[in-house]
């Protein structure tokens, strides 16, 4: 900055040098007015030696009267200029200048009055003249002499001065160069080293540029990664929320039939609940299951069972209202929410309209099958306040339908309250039952009526817990079978009565048939012909001594698996029995296709045989009908003579019943056995 203001400083100088250098150059010039004065002079000079000379030529010669004619011209030009020097400009300028003009006007007067007054020129005045024309041109001569010689003068100080500022001129110029150089020395090393540093720069910036181009590229290739990344991100994000849905549907809904799970139905029915104890309504609860459904699933196939489950929840479901909520709650479990009903007859019409439905045929692999349902209801409020309370009352309501013989409903009284309590203990002591072993074997003889001899004996189980209190099995045993205990206390008696049978046998007695009941769920692992296989080879007992009783429900599911134990079972010699026959479907059908051999006549039938002719007709058909299949019929519960003597008046040869013995501890059974053998031989020998 400082050396840029001094070089401007240094160029005004040298510019103002220059100028005044330029101005005294220009005053060098002559100006015009000199010249023009000088030109003034010298032709009046000229003209008056001219004058002179032709004065001279003239005179004294001249005539009187007579004149030059050269002389009066140059004398009338000198006149002019003499003239002229008093009213021209120039001629003004030089008598200014210094010029003598009174002389030369003066003179030239004198001259004029001497030679134009017409009389003769004396000697002395051509003198005169001569004198005056001398004077004159001294006088002229001298002025120019003087002024050429101030002129002379002041050019030489003008030259000095002129000199001087071209000094001046040259040294600040000579500064100026040199401040120039330096400053151009100066920019041209700071121009260098920012050129450098431009160039250093520059590197860096292409270094830079290219790094950044190297970083832009990761860049864009972690924008392409990020971006890929994201968008497998987003889509995890959409199957996960897919995945949330789902589970969130699985978990409010029945995967099979769509119905509500247990989770959502317990949730509406509690707001369903919430809602009733605002607007003081009544909401009812209805626990169904399906009839001997797991007879379908198990016989049938679960794909099957899962057919039957969505068209029973199709159906269900266009029974109900739109506010009605139905869910299953597992295997052949349905509850159903009736919200705002306005009493018991309007549950009635529900629950009649859900079992119209319901007893339609359906179609199960090509063939009509028929299913019912038992349902339990609870009532909100007058059975309880809670979902847990009126579900487990709704669910008792239920058992205590199936109880009442399937296929309808029950509203749910205080005494299923207590009986629910009662089965929930007998739950617990069954467990224990079976671990303490407080069973035991009791044999029922069945007896052939015409001669009163023992046929067989059935083994009954007796349970009597630690409290000495005897259970009926007709009590425990469903219970067993739905615990599946079942299993182990069927193969528990089967052991126990096939040791005894074969200690009889031992005993020479090779004619009395050992029967065993089995329960449906024992044919379910598909091993119970080698579990019988297996104990008769562990206790002895010949198969022909053995027969099994099975219930009618077990024929009835048409599975290839109970075929074929069934099967199984009669190859090994061992007899088949049903059980009850007349309790259930007594279809005769499945008499022919199954291999049984003998024929149960259930209790319920033997009992009014004598009072009612119905009964008695049933009986009768049914010894005809298994004389025609060649089977052995036995009549349970026979009370009486009365009854004994009509089943042997009707071909029925073996009875089994109260009248000739109730089932008996395995002593007394002995000595039974004892006794009828002496009655026996004494008929005989008598
Ligand atoms: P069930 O197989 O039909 O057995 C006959 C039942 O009728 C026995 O009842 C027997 O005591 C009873 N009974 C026999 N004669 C008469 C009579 O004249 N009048 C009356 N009122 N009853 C008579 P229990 O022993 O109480 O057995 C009931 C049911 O429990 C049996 O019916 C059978 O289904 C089942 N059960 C008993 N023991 C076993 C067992 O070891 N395994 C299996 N699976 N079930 C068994
Ligand atoms: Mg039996
Ligand atoms: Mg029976």
């Amino acid at each position: 900055m400082l050396l840029t203001s001094t070089l401007l400083g240094v160029i005004l100088i040298s510019m103002l040098s220059s100028y005044f250098l330029f101005r005294e150059v220009t005053n060098l010039q002559v100006s015009h007015d000199k010249i023009e004065k000088m030109l003034f002079l010298r032709q009046y000079e000229y003209e008056l030696l001219r004058t002179s000379k032709a004065f001279s030529d003239a005179y004294p010669n001249l005539l009187l009267g007579q004149t030059s004619e050269d002389f009066d011209n140059w004398f009338n030009v000198l006149w002019s200029r003499a003239h002229s020097l008093n009213t021209g400009i120039v001629g003004k300028d030089v008598t200014l200048a210094g010029f003598d003009y009174n002389q030369a006007q003066n003179a030239l007067v004198v001259i004029d009055n001497i030679l134009y007054p017409k009389k003769a020129v004396t000697k002395e005045q051509v003198l005169q003249i001569r004198e005056i024309f001398e004077l004159l041109t001294r006088t002229s001569h001298l002025y120019q002499q003087r002024r050429d010689s101030l002129y002379r003068e002041v050019e030489l100080k003008k030259q000095q001065t002129i000199f001087s500022y071209y000094r001046n001129s040259f040294f600040l110029s000579s500064i100026t160069l040199l401040f120039g150089f330096i400053v151009s020395v100066f920019l041209y090393r700071s121009n260098k080293s920012l050129l450098d540093m431009r160039a250093k720069l520059e590197q860096r910036v292409a270094k830079r540029t290219l790094a950044l181009q190297e970083k832009n590229l990761q860049l864009k290739s972690e924008v392409t990664e990020r971006y890929s990344v994201e968008k497998q991100l987003v889509s995890s994000q959409a199957q996960i929320q897919q995945a949330k849905e789902r589970a969130v549907h699985q978990l409010n809904f029945d995967p099979l039939t769509q119905l509500a799970s247990r989770v959502l139905f317990t949730d509406r029915f509690s707001q369903s609940l919430i809602r009733a104890s605002r607007e003081k309504s009544k909401v009812a609860l209805l626990f169904l299951d399906l009839d001997r459904f797991k007879y379908i699933n198990d016989t049938l196939g679960h794909s099957v069972g899962d057919q039957l489950l969505i068209q029973t929840a199709k159906r269900i479901t266009h029974a109900l209202r739109q506010g009605d909520t139905a869910a299953r709650f597992g295997g052949d479990e349905f509850a159903i929410v009736l919200p705002g009903i306005n009493g018991i007859k309007h549950v009635e019409h529900v629950v009649n309209r859900i079992h119209k439905e319901l007893s339609a045929p359906y179609t199960l692999e090509g063939q009509e099958s028929f299913i019912s349902a038992s349902i339990g209801i609870a009532i909100y409020p007058d059975d309880g306040d809670s979902t847990e309370v009126l579900l487990r009352k709704a669910d008792n309501a239920m058992y205590k339908a199936k109880d009442k013989g399937r296929n309808t409903y029950q509203f749910f009284t205080q005494q299923m309250e207590i009986e629910s309590n009662k089965r929930r203990i007998l739950e617990a002591a069954l467990h224990v039952a079976v671990k303490n072993k407080e069973f035991s074997v009791h044999y029922q003889p069945i007896i052939d009526l015409r001669d009163n001899s023992i046929k067989a004996a059935e083994a009954l189980i007796r349970w009597q817990n630690k409290q000495g209190e005897h259970i009926s099995p007709a009590e425990f045993i469903p219970l067993a079978e739905e615990l599946g205990l079942i299993v182990e206390i069927g193969e528990w008696v089967l052991r126990t009565a096939c040791e005894e049978a074969a200690s009889w046998q031992r005993n020479n007695d090779k004619s009395t048939i050992l029967s065993v009941n089995l329960s449906f769920r024992q044919f379910q692992n598909n091993d119970i012909p080698k579990t019988v296989a297996r104990i008769l080879a562990d206790t002895g007992l010949s198969a022909k001594n053995l027969s099994l009783e099975i219930t009618e429900g077990l024929l009835m599911v048409d599975d290839m698996q109970i075929m074929q134990q069934l099967q199984q079972i009669r190859d090994l010699g061992v007899a088949l029995a049903i059980d009850d026959f007349g309790t259930g479907y007594s279809s005769l059908s499945y008499l022919k296709k199954f291999p049984i051999n003998v024929l149960k006549i259930d209790r319920a039938f033997i009992q009014d045989l004598t009072t009612d002719n119905a009964d008695a007709d049933l009986v009768r058909g049914i010894i005809s009908l298994a004389r025609t299949l060649k089977l052995t019929v036995i009549a349970e519960g026979v009370e009486n003579q009365q009854q004994a003597d009509f089943l042997m008046e009707n071909d029925c040869l073996y009875t089994q019943g109260f009248f000739y013995s109730k089932a008996l501890a395995i002593n007394d059974f002995k000595d039974y056995m004892q006794k009828n053998l002496q009655q026996h031989r004494q008929s005989h020998s008598a």
